[in-house]
């Protein structure tokens, strides 16, 4: 097959706030130096590519922003018209019970947010785009990074896009169009949480040689519009406790957003012990604790997204270039998990990589000897003390929720310790924490028992279909799945009798589905067989739901599921997410 290149000096691969910054103060480094020396590095070739159909249309965060990051990318963002909700003006931590809310009477430290903003992330980088854009940047929406390009001695030389117009038997449609190999002097991978190529890079690369596993958490959200303004833009509230058991990392969050719009959401650590958790679930039953749930009446439910947080922090931080390539943002696990702040470091992450790379343009060195700059300057900035202040926090959570919370206390006063002494502590990674049905004290396969008393009813909690709708998901049908389970038998085996299937329940899109295939009269086999029960099921891969969280990549327990990038333009909408 016939393949086009394109020569450019650099590709940024994800559109998120990392990459547009990186790609922002590069263009900004360059036409400075242009204009004080005579044009002397000339025109450099900038691009960025996105799997989404615009820019922010596959990003969804909480967010309160920390804007020291923004600041320093553009000091007058204010003045620029950044989209920004509301500055807070009010912290509130609570503690639930089944029933109640207890209100703590101080905020813990790292979640203490006034002055900075509530923003919508999706408006956030659409804005960012169009900055990068009036810079001169190239910015090609729908172009999914499929493939690292590699030269002599595994060094990056640039990224294939996906291919267009291929059907489901993986056959050329009419309206095909190859990939293109973007090469590049560098590559900057800012592909957020779990990124499809920078997992392979790390794998291949061995980048992460030393470091502790990364782990993850899921964020699942809901915008609602309120009847009145009982929630003012600009209060933020956190909470600990219901529904999430001591065991599982968790935790909610509530934002006053312009336009009496509640921005709503639910982290559940990936690192949780019970196989039947439902992480999706957890985040409905959160809206039915009578708080929220009063909250919440009489609103009306307008948007839903979900997405996966690396979480692990400064201990679980791969080694970030590469000869020819660097790892920028959430791809390199930048964010503070006892913040829940990520957006400030992502930012400042790609101006680092910007300056890295535009040294190595002045130098015309772009092998990892010059980029290991980047890592230097990440070590020197205000970066590396915020994240090993906390570098132990999630770690704590595996002896439960009191400890967890006992440690990080204690980090705090000692500058990041854990239990007061250790500079390390370890963790395990997150799938390998699930337990097993029977080993968690479960009894037959009714994998329903977790949530056997709770019901979505329609108004205040809903399933995950009526949920996916609400994230404006798109995907052409007629494509090869973008979830690659390696060895389906093991669904209906080993999966089914020994955690029955938990991908039906992380996956917060219902994408994947356990269905009956029994032929009438069939003799069971497999875990069927030897609980009595004769129904043979198999693995149904809905794929046009999913709205690229990386939850199952990452929760699997035998860690064969892999996700790539779908067809470009293919994915959810969080307008305003
Ligand atoms: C539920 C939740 C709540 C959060 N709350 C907060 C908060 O309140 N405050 C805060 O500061 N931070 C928060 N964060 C973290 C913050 O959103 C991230 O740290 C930040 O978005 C990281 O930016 P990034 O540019 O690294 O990645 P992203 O924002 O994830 O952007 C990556 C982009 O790359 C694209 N992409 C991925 N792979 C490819 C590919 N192969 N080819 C082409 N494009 C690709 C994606 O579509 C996406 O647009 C939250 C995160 C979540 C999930």
């Amino acid at each position: 097959m016939e393949r086009e290149s394109l020569e450019m000096d650099v590709v940024f691969v994800g559109a998120g706030p990392a990459n547009l910054s990186g790609a922002l103060h590069l263009s900004n480094l360059i036409s400075q130096h242009n204009e004080k020396n005579n044009n002397a590095l000339g025109e450099i070739q900038i691009a960025v590519i996105e799997k989404g159909a615009s820019i922010g249309a596959h990003t969804l965060s909480g967010a309160v922003m920390d804007p020291r990051g923004l600041a320093e990318l553009i000091p007058d963002f204010k003045e620029r018209g950044a989209p920004l909700e509301a500055e807070v003006k009010e912290d509130h931590f609570l503690y639930l019970t089944k029933k109640r809310a207890i209100r703590s009477p101080i905020n813990p430290p790292p979640l203490n947010n006034h002055g900075y903003y509530i923003v919508s992330l999706n408006r956030l980088t659409a804005w960012l785009g169009e900055q990068c854009e009036a810079a001169g940047v190239n910015i090609f929406p729908e172009f999914p990074g499929a493939e690292m390009l590699y030269g002599e001695n595994d060094r990056v030389v640039g990224v294939r896009t996906g291919d267009k117009g291929i059907d489901k038997e993986g056959k050329q449609k009419a309206n095909f169009e190859p990939g293109v190999d973007l090469l590049a002097k560098v590559t900057v991978l800012g592909e957020g949480v779990r990124g499809s190529l920078t997992k392979k890079l790390i794998q291949r690369l061995g980048l992460d040689e030393g470091c502790e596993p990364q782990v993850y958490s899921l964020g699942v959200k809901e915008l609602w519009e309120l009847p009145d303004d009982r929630y003012p833009a600009g209060r933020v509230t956190h909470t600990l406790g219901f529904p999430s058991d001591q065991w599982t990392y968790g935790g909610g969050w509530i934002y006053g957003m312009q336009n009496r719009i509640l921005n709503i959401g639910y982290v559940t650590g990936l690192d949780y012990r019970d196989p039947l958790i439902d992480p999706h679930a957890e985040f409905q039953k959160f809206k039915s604790h009578p708080f929220v749930g009063k909250l919440l009446s009489g609103g009306k439910f307008i948007r839903y997204g979900a997405k996966a947080i690396a979480a692990g922090g400064w201990h679980a931080m791969p080694k970030m270039y590469s000869d020819g390539v660097l790892i920028v943002g959430d791809s390199a696990g930048f964010l503070n998990a006892a913040r829940l702040k990520g957006i400030h470091s992502a930012i400042k992450s790609g101006m680092l990589a910007a300056e890295t790379i535009f040294e190595a343009l002045l130098a015309q060195d772009y092998s990892a000897q010059t980029l290991a700059g980047y890592e230097q300057r990440v070590k020197e900035s205000w970066i590396t003390p915020e994240l090993r202040q906390y570098r132990n926090f999630h770690a704590g959570f595996r002896h439960g929720r009191w400890l967890g919370m006992a440690n990080a206390g204690l980090q705090y006063i000692t500058g990041g310790r854990a239990w007061g002494v250790l500079d390390r502590d370890h963790q395990e990674a997150g799938h390998e924490a699930m337990q097993k049905l029977s080993a968690y004290g479960y009894h037959g396969d009714d994998v329903a028992q977790r949530y056997q008393d709770f019901k979505f009813d329609g108004q205040l909690t809903f399933n995950k279909v009526t949920d996916v709708y609400h994230a404006a998901v798109a995907h052409d049908e007629d494509q090869p799945a973008h979830l690659h389970v390696l060895d389906t038998n093991i669904c209906s085996t080993r999966c089914a009798e020994e955690y029955g299937n938990p991908c039906q329940r992380f996956c917060p899109a219902a994408v994947y589905e356990m269905v009956d295939v029994s032929e009438p009269g069939a003799v069971a086999t497999g875990s069927s067989a030897s609980n009595g029960d004769p129904r043979q099921r198999q693995l149904q891969i809905n794929f046009s739901n999913c709205v690229h969280c990386k939850t199952c990549d990452i929760m699997d327990p035998y860690q064969i599921i892999n996700w790539v990038t779908p067809e470009g333009g293919g994915g959810p909408d969080y307008k305003g997410m």
